[in-house]
């Protein structure tokens, strides 16, 4: 089985599943006890800290350990909710996750307000520069690299706008980190990132919140996290997140994802020349190296292509994880303009570091073939 659903989760890698055995085997004491199990435990959270911040370019004190993106997204929206009350707004990008689409909406109703996107799968930058001229929102929030297309935002730009109007800015950059340069991330007043996206474990990621602040927390009951997030720091998995994130890093300078880069264009070009009637979603906006989201021919349904493309032994998947199985088109799709029966069509496939120019060759055989028999049955 060839595995080309890295932007739902990565396989966990060696180096992060031999850190979280060396920090279990050797470092079991709770980081917040006074003996010296505890100290050692401590020492080794606070050197993941650092890492990260040097990372990220931000002060270590400004990270907070977390249990995923889920999370850190919902502790932002959560903060803002309880520091407005019933006033202000909020402005979201109307092709964020849904950890964030969703609890912004909860927490704001229609206080959270969506800037639009292009049909190419950008926010509107035309649009954000006139509001902020105009009004002022309490968040802005853009995320960096869309998990269903692959596109990646203009968060730099609506960063630097926001800045200059005040006005703090948050960026979901869950798909972006361990696959792009991680440079201005630190630069953004609110940052969320995910272990399992790059080859760390589930169930941990981290906030980033603008530094020398506080933020209210969402769980309580603990002085973890300087009081901010509460609950006993899982120090295994937060080491395996950064082993991972070390290797990806080191191959990101060495610029690796380039060549990766160049596989997937390949697939592509060829893709769209096997199957006439297919498009590639926002395929000349700048785009994560690893992802394709395909509109596949007319008439073809996208459980359709999961299921016989599974049974040929390629996991792909319809868009997001969290949106598979909904009857509804993405949201994110809609948010382009695209129509439900072409939303319907919507097939992701996405790899990862570990994916080989001949897996690529593989997939695009396994497509064409695919495609021939449902042509045949039709
Ligand atoms: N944000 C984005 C862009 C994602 O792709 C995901 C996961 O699919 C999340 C947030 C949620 O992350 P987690 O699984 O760590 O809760």
């Amino acid at each position: 089985m060839i595995y080309f659903d890295y932007n739902a989760t990565a396989p966990v890698m060696r180096e992060a599943r031999e850190s979280w055995l060396h920090v279990t085997e050797k470092l079991g004491g709770n980081p917040s006890s006074m003996h010296q199990f505890g100290a050692k435990a401590s020492n080794a959270l606070a050197d993941a800290r650092e890492k990260l911040a040097e990372m990220l370019g931000c002060h270590p004190l400004d990270l907070i350990w977390t249990s995923g993106a889920t999370e850190a997204n919902n502790m932002v929206m959560h903060h803002f909710a309880k520091k407005l009350g019933t006033t202000g707004e909020v402005w979201i990008s109307a092709i964020e996750h849904p950890c964030v689409f969703d609890s912004a909406h909860y927490y704001f109703g229609k206080r959270a307000k969506l800037i639009p996107v292009t049909h190419e799968g950008v926010i509107d930058m035309d649009w954000l520069t006139t509001e902020l001229a105009d009004s002022r929102p309490a968040l802005v929030t853009v995320m960096a690299a869309n998990n269903e297309t692959g596109i990646i935002q203009p968060w730099r730009e609506a960063r630097a706008i926001c800045h200059q109007y005040k006005v703090p800015f948050f960026t979901d950059a869950v798909q972006f980190i361990g696959k792009m340069p991680m440079t201005g991330l630190g630069e953004c007043d609110f940052v969320s990132g995910a272990a399992h996206k790059f080859g760390g474990p589930r169930g941990v990621g981290f906030l980033k919140i603008p530094h020398r602040s506080q933020i209210t927390p969402l769980l309580h009951g603990g002085k973890q996290e300087g009081g901010r997030r509460a609950g006993t720091e899982n120090l295994a998995i937060i080491a395996a997140m950064m082993a991972a994130l070390e290797v990806r890093e080191k191959q990101i300078l060495r610029s690796e994802h380039l060549l990766r880069k160049v596989w997937r264009d390949n697939f592509e070009a060829q893709f769209l020349r096997a199957l006439p009637g297919a498009t590639v979603i926002g395929q000349n906006q700048s785009r994560l190296w690893n992802t394709v989201s395909a509109l596949m021919p007319d008439g073809d349904r996208k459980l359709q292509w999961v299921i016989r493309l599974d049974k040929a032994g390629f996991a792909v998947s319809t868009g997001s994880a969290c949106t598979t199985g909904k009857e509804e088109p993405s949201h994110v799709l809609s948010a382009m303009g695209y129509k439900s029966a072409q939303a319907h069509r919507a097939v992701r496939m996405s790899a990862g570091w570990e994916t080989t120019e001949a897996d690529w060759d593989a997939l695009l055989k396994a497509v064409v073939k695919v495609h021939a028999e449902m042509q045949h049955k039709a």
